[in-house]
C-alpha cells in the first residue's frame, strides 16, 4: 500500500474550517511580496507559519542589506 504524502491539514480554531492555501500579498519593511498562506475560507484570517515567518522575511532583510 503506497503512503501517500503526509499533509498536515490546518483548521481554523475559530470557524473549525480547513483552511484553503491561498496568495496573500504581504508588506515587511517596505518590501511587498506575495506567498501562498493558509487561509480560512470563512473568516479569511490567515496562519503565517514559522518558516515562512523566518524564511522569507530574513530574505527581505538580505535583500535590503545588499543595496
Ligand atoms: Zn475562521
Amino acid at each position: 500500500m503506497a503512503k501517500m504524502n503526509e499533509e498536515k491539514t490546518w483548521k481554523c480554531g475559530k470557524c473549525n474550517e480547513e483552511l484553503k492555501k491561498k496568495k496573500t500579498l504581504f508588506e515587511y519593511m517596505g518590501h511587498k511580496f506575495s506567498h501562498e498562506v493558509p487561509t480560512c475560507p470563512k473568516c479569511g484570517k490567515v496562519f503565517i507559519s514559522k518558516e515562512l515567518a523566518e524564511g522569507r522575511m530574513a530574505e527581505v532583510e538580505e535583500q535590503l542589506e545588499d543595496k
